[in-house]
């Protein structure tokens, strides 16, 4: 089944796949790749087994194929990947509609580079902020103001990536529905590099422990908030006509509490991340769902709650799933797949 091109920006929700290039450590441990096709829109999982010559046994009905919008592989740039996920919502938002992209994963699946990115390789958060400030110096008669916020959500609280000094932070909803967060820091940036350094300085603030994985974990959504607002130059009215806001979320790594032997602080950790990406699911499903009640449960987490405007309606939705090449981390891989797949 071939699933509508991306790009156009027709559907409300797209989701994509990327697997990132084999690390050292996998390449060191002789892992073998999942199967993968490139190029297409979809991927073939395998049970991974020890002796190929297994896999040459290997019942083919273990097979699952799931398709997505589009996927990438190790060979893809980060401009690719720009591209066919966010650039084209950039009109939408210079015109007064909200989206939001999200990168989903476990730890080390490569959202962080997706997002963010490196100085050489800029991701999407800087990506996006460059083509709005081109969009801007493109128009005559209206006047834009673009700024940046930049947050994360840690077991429920909100803290100010870009004033760590100012706490935790509340969530306000005024009487039209529209959501803030009070106190938030909101930034100008003139160019790439600007924006660059400041998201980088952020990120260092971000809650990050290692496991028992030993590895880097973050345990915390990190959020990009960007709002474009519209003035009209003509006659100095310089009142406001569109609001428009992108959200470009670095999600909290997805494996679950019960995997990483996780005790104490770390459990309640993985419960409140288990609980937000579970609202968020529920969330873009009930969007998705075509003969749903319409009601949708923001409610249930600050995630959920921060994007309220931002999901459904005219909004547009993207989410980027992360994975490992490698078939150690099949389990992970699978529960990624499987919780994009119902996102559909
Ligand atoms: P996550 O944020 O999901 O925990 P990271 O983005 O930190 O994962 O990626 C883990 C490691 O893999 C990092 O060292 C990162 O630079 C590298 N990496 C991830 N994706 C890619 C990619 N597409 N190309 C090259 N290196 C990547
Ligand atoms: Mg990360």
């Amino acid at each position: 089944e071939i699933k509508s091109k991306i790009g156009g920006g027709e559907q409300n929700l797209t989701v994509v796949l990327r697997i990132r290039p084999m690390n050292e450590d996998e390449v060191l441990l002789r892992a073998t790749q999942i199967s993968h096709k490139v190029g297409e829109n979809m991927v073939v999982l395998m049970d991974p087994l020890e002796d190929p010559d297994d896999i040459l046994r290997a019942n083919r009905s273990r097979e699952k194929t799931f398709v997505f919008d589009q996927t990438f592989d190790g060979n893809a740039t980060q401009e690719k990947v720009y591209d066919a996920t966010t650039k084209f919502l950039i009109e939408n938002v210079v015109t007064g509609y909200n989206a939001t992209v999200f990168a989903y994963g476990a730890t080390g699946a490569g959202k962080t580079y997706t997002m963010l990115g490196t100085d050489n390789e800029p991701g999407i958060m800087a990506r996006a902020l460059n083509d709005l400030f081109l969009q801007m110096e493109k128009s005559d008669d209206m006047a834009y103001k673009v700024t940046m916020s930049y947050l994360e959500i840690y077991n429920e609280m909100i803290r100010d990536l870009l004033n760590p000094g100012s706490g935790i932070l509340d969530l306000r909803e005024d009487s039209k529905g529209g959501v803030q967060v009070a106190g938030l820091v909101e930034l100008k940036a003139r160019s790439t590099e600007e924006v660059m350094r400041l998201l980088m300085q952020g990120n260092k603030e971000r809650t990050q422990e290692p496991t028992a994985a030993n590895k880097t974990s973050s345990r915390s959504h990190a959020v990009l908030q960007v709002i474009v607002r519209q003035q009209n130059k003509a006659r100095n009215i310089m009142q406001e006509v569109r609001t428009g806001k992108l959200f470009l979320v670095d999600l909290a790594g997805s494996e679950r509490a019960a995997n990483t032997h996780n005790r104490g602080k770390r459990m309640v950790e993985g419960a409140h991340i288990n609980r937000s990406l579970l609202a968020l699911g529920n969330c873009i499903n009930a969007l998705t769902d075509k003969n749903g009640k319409g009601y949708v449960n923001y409610r249930d987490s600050k995630l959920t709650r921060l994007l309220k405007d931002a999901l459904g309606g005219n909004c547009k939705t993207v989410m980027i799933a992360h994975i490992s090449p490698a078939s150690i981390h099949f389990e992970e891989s699978r529960n990624t797949l499987i919780y994009a797949d119902r996102a559909k």
